[in-house]
């Protein structure tokens, strides 16, 4: 019987996508788009297209200041916690809210 005692791990090379850096940021299967930075006083949140091997996710990093009194401090983390899960159905359970069909709501009608 023989035993494997350190695990084998091998990527496979994968070409830069359109939409990479094609820089540094990029390793042997994972490629990053540049960040993107949005604001909001001294909060922000960087989003970044990255791929690895066949799957395409977006990386989000947000920084927010919490409140000093750490009873509202906590509601700030009940309030990230519940909108991060709105933020999940709107952009996971139902993409197509995005994609044109639905509520338009900078205009206030539907999309043909
Ligand atoms: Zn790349």
């Amino acid at each position: 019987m023989t035993t494997r005692t350190m695990a084998r791990l091998t990527r496979i090379a994968t070409q830069h996508t359109q939409w990479c850096a094609q820089d540094h940021t990029c390793g042997i299967d994972t490629h990053r788009a540049r960040p993107v930075v949005t604001a909001r006083g001294s909060g922000r949140a960087v989003m970044t297209r990255t791929r690895a091997a066949d799957v395409e996710y977006a990386e989000v990093v947000i920084r927010i200041p919490l409140h000093r009194n750490g009873n509202t401090a906590r509601g700030q983390l009940a309030t990230l916690l519940r909108l991060l899960g709105e933020l999940l159905d709107a952009v996971i359970v139902r993409p197509h809210v995005l994609t044109g069909r639905g509520e338009r709501f900078a205009i206030g009608r539907r999309a043909a």
